[in-house]
This record gives structure tokens, C-alpha cells and sequence, in this order.
């Protein structure tokens, strides 16, 4: 029987309806693929997710993963001759323990409702990608998502104890653990988070929560400039003081919120740092945090209630979608040890003016993870060269920095040429043995990761 026929006739939710497969061909970082998936598969249960990969397997037909397709990478594009693997429908809690402090869940839950879940008990999954409302766990987990607080609490990896996952062939596997300290064996867990698809499929993840922090205070401050704010970032960093979030925005930043959003943050400096601090000792920290950061500043203001710290951080919420209000945006994910922070936004701000193009730049400053986001014209029907050759020069000053070429969203599509670059021929032969020992056939996500 022909490998559609038979998938059809062992999975439910199966559809080759042009419709539905173009709705799940690309992702969020814009990629047109070459031509439509064959089919997309609904998996519902972790039985479909074998199913599939076993005939996949049998007759090598590439197999691409989905969460929500939020990604900014491209590591969810499908293009002719693949199946695309919707996990959007594995999507239960299926339980809390508040005295172990985990969730085990499948891997389509929005990462926002197990958060809102673990607050019924006093709890919250502390990895909080701005996209945590619409992007899924197990999306989170295959690009190793980061988020604000994560410069408090670490990335998702650090969140996750244990995995289930399909193999290429079909097997699953449990990987890690449900205690909070274990080292039986190698650490699978870790091979896959972040591996994008490309080694094995999620179908369900126990992940550690956090106690949800008595009070949150939030402090906002102005400088002169960008290189006064990260200025006052490292500064900061010399306390010891621990920041739940720490964000830097830069002046075409500040401006294009003010445009789209009609505040007047602007008047109060060319750049804005917002730092929050939260648990017991919050009131203290914060205070501590406002006094560093307030040293250089044009302007500063703190909140101690929830609506108020949810005003000081609406800049940066609105950053990229005061962007894409005027234009399209190619974002960009560096990161650099936090002491160049200063350089990286320095150079970004060179190779805006070399390249003639407009950037904006923020940041996960804590985590010295910079957003350059390069903004080009609605109506362009490709990525204008000056925009890529931008890009090109924004990984290549990663690099010289002696940062890496991606600190949350992953290398996805674009990036395999900059990942050979950054880690080198040995380690990309590392890979190339991990993928054929998990993935002999080399149907699992292939062209994308590395
Ligand atoms: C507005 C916006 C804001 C964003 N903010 C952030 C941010 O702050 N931090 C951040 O890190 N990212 C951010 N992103 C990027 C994106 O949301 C994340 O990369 C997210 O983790 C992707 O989740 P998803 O469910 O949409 O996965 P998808 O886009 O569907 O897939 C992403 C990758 O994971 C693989 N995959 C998905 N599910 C599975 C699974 N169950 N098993 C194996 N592989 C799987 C796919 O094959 C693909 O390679 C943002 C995106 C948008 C649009």
C-alpha cells in the first residue's frame, strides 16, 4: 500500500486537503516553502505520534514536528514530500503535584495555561517566551525557549526534568526523571531540548515549578543614551543583586513605541532599562536595583502593584509589535557574554549605518541576549540584500564578541551556515553521529538544526 493510504487507514487525523496543509506549512519567521506537505497529521494520542513515524520510517518519508508554529527560525516549514506532525491536539495537564513541585504534561499545552494552571497551586513555570499565550510546551522545549524571567530562573531546559519521546522509528522512550536530583545514565533530557525536532518527538514532559513569589516590585529607568543604560546594566551586574527581569531597549526602540503606542517615553531618555525583582526580600532588591540603575539616569519610576509594574513594562511588551506596525521585521536572537552587551549594541548600531538599514535593537539584558530586528518595506517580495548582508554582519559581531548566533529561537532554517561557523567541523561531526544513531534514515525535521 502507498505510504498516504496506509497512514491514513492506521492514524486518525489524517487530511491531504490543500487547506489544510498549507495552513500548517510555514511558521512565524515568514519562510515561503517550496511547495505543500503531503499531508498533516492531528496526532490526539501518543499512539498516532508512533504510527506515523513507524510507516514515516518504513518508507522514508520526512517527518516535520509542530507545535503552534510560532517559531521565528523556520523550523516548523514544511515544504513537498514531507508530513507534517501537529502535536497542537496532545494538550493536557495531566497532572500537578505541588509537594514535588512539577507538571507533567503533553506537549501541545500552551505554555500560559500551565502557567495559570501551577498559580491554582501557589506555583508558576517560570520560562515565559514572550509568544507563552500562543506558542506550546513542547515547542518551548524542542528550540529551548527563553523569556524575561529567565535571567532569574533559567531557560526552559532548566525546567525540564524528564521527556517522553518517539523515536524516529516509532520506539518511545522516557528520558530523565520526576525527583528534583538524579544522574542515573547520560542525560538524554538534555540531547533533546533544543534539538528542534530533529532527534526524536516530544509526547510528554515533566517539568519543575517554582514557587509563585509573594510580591513583584518594577523599576524603570532612562539614560542618554544606550551605552549609559547597558552601562548601568553592568553595573548592576557588579552588585550581586539578582533581577527577576532586566531589559534594555535602545532609542529607535523607545521611538517606534512611542509612534505606534502614543506614550511619550521618548522625552524621558534615548534609552529605557526596566528591571523587576520579586519573592520576600522584592521591596529591598528592588530598591537596591533602582539605586544602581538610577546613578546615570535621566528618569526613573517604580511600581509595586500589578497594574502599575504592568505599565512600566508595556514598552517592552510593545516593542516588536509597535515594529511591525510600520514594517516587516527580520528578528534577530545574538547573544554575547552580558560584559559586551555595550559592544554588541555598538556594533549593531555600525552595521545599521554601513548597510543603510534601520534597526532596532532590545534586549534581554540580564542574559546579554540582544534582539536587533532589522525592519524592511511591507511591500518587499524578498528579503532585500542590504537587510541579509545586515544579518550576516549582526552573527558575524556575535561571534566576534564571542557570543553565539542564537540565544533563544533557535538555528532552525537560517542559521545551519553560522552554527558550522560558530561550533566548527568537529562538533558538527558530533551531531551528524547523534542524528544517525537516533535518526539513521534521516526523516526527522531534516534541512533544519544542523
Ligand atoms: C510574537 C512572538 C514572540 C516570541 N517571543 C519569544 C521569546 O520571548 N522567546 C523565545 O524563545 N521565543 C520566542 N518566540 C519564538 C517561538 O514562539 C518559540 O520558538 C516557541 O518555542 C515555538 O513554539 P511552537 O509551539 O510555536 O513551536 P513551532 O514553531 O511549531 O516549532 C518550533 C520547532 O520545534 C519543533 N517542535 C515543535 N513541537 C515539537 C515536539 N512536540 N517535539 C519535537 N519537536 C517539536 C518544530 O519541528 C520546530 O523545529 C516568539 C515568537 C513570536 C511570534
Amino acid at each position: 500500500m502507498a505510504f498516504l493510504d496506509e497512514l491514513a487507514a492506521s492514524v486518525a487525523g489524517v487530511s491531504t486537503a490543500p487547506g489544510d496543509v498549507a495552513a500548517v506549512a510555514t511558521d512565524r519567521s515568514g519562510t515561503t516553502p517550496r511547495g505543500l506537505p503531503s499531508a498533516v497529521v492531528r496526532a490526539s494520542t501518543v499512539d498516532d505520534v508512533r504510527r506515523t513515524l513507524r510507516l514515516a520510517h518504513e518508507h522514508r518519508v520526512p517527518v516535520v514536528p509542530r507545535g503552534a508554529g510560532t517559531g521565528l527560525a523556520g523550523g516548523a516549514v514544511a515544504g513537498s514530500g514531507t508530513v507534517v506532525l501537529d502535536l497542537g491536539g496532545l494538550d493536557r495537564i495531566t497532572g500537578i503535584d505541588p509537594v514535588d513541585e512539577i507538571a507533567v504534561v503533553e506537549p501541545g499545552v500552551l505554555t500560559a495555561d500551565l502557567d495559570r494552571a501551577a498559580a491554582e497551586h501557589g506555583l508558576r513555570y517560570a520560562p515565559d517566551p514572550a509568544s507563552a499565550a500562543i506558542s506550546t510546551i513542547g515547542g518551548n522545549i524542542a528550540t529551548n525557549a527563553g523569556g524575561m524571567r529567565c535571567v532569574k530562573y533559567g531557560v526552559t531546559g532548566e525546567a525540564v526534568l524528564g521527556l517522553d519521546v518517539v523515536l524516529a522509528d516509532g520506539r518511545l522512550i522516557s528520558t530523565g526523571r520526576r525527583t528534583v536530583k538524579g544522574v542515573a545514565g547520560l542525560d538524554l533530557t538534555a540531547l533533546f531540548v533544543g534539538s528542534e525536532g530533529t532527534l526524536g518527538v516530544v509526547v510528554g514532559a515533566t517539568v519543575r515549578l517554582r514557587p509563585l513569589p509573594a510580591q513583584t516590585f518594577t523599576a524603570v529607568a532612562a539614560y542618554e543614551s544606550v551605552l549609559d543604560a547597558a552601562a548601568a546594566c553592568s553595573a548592576l551586574a557588579r552588585t550581586r543583586r539578582e533581577p527577576s527581569v532586566l531589559e534594555l531597549l535602545d532609542s529607535a526602540t523607545v521611538n517606534v513605541i512611542d509612534r505606534a503606542q502614543g506614550t511619550d517615553y521618548a522625552a524621558r531618555g534615548k534609552a529605557l532599562v526596566i528591571a523587576q525583582a520579586d519573592g520576600a526580600a522584592a521591596e529591598a532588591e528592588i530598591a537596591a536595583i533602582a539605586d544602581v540603575l538610577g546613578k546615570e539616569a535621566t528618569w526613573t519610576s517604580t511600581a509595586s502593584d500589578a497594574a502599575t509594574s504592568e505599565q512600566l513594562l508595556f514598552a517592552r511588551r510593545m516593542a516588536l509589535p509597535s515594529i511591525e506596525r510600520f514594517s516587516r521585521a527580520l528578528i534577530e536572537d545574538i547573544c554575547v557574554p552580558r560584559s559586551r552587551l555595550a559592544e554588541a549594541f555598538q556594533g549593531v548600531e555600525r552595521i545599521a549605518r554601513t548597510r543603510g538599514v534601520d534597526i532596532y535593537s532590545f534586549a534581554h539584558a540580564g542574559d546579554g541576549n540582544l534582539h536587533p530586528i532589522i525592519a524592511y518595506d511591507r511591500s518587499a517580495q524578498r528579503l532585500p540584500d542590504a537587510v541579509r548582508e545586515a544579518g550576516d554582519d549582526i552573527f558575524a559581531l556575535a561571534l566576534d564578541l564571542g557570543g553565539t548566533v542564537t540565544g533563544e529561537h533557535g538555528v532552525g532554517l537560517f542559521k545551519r551556515d553560522w552554527l558550522a561557523r560558530e561550533v566548527g567541523a568537529d562538533v558538527l561531526d558530533v551531531h551528524a553521529t547523534l542524528k544517525s544513531a537516533l535518526d539513521p534514515r534521516g526523516i526527522l525535521n531534516p534541512g533544519k538544526g544542523f
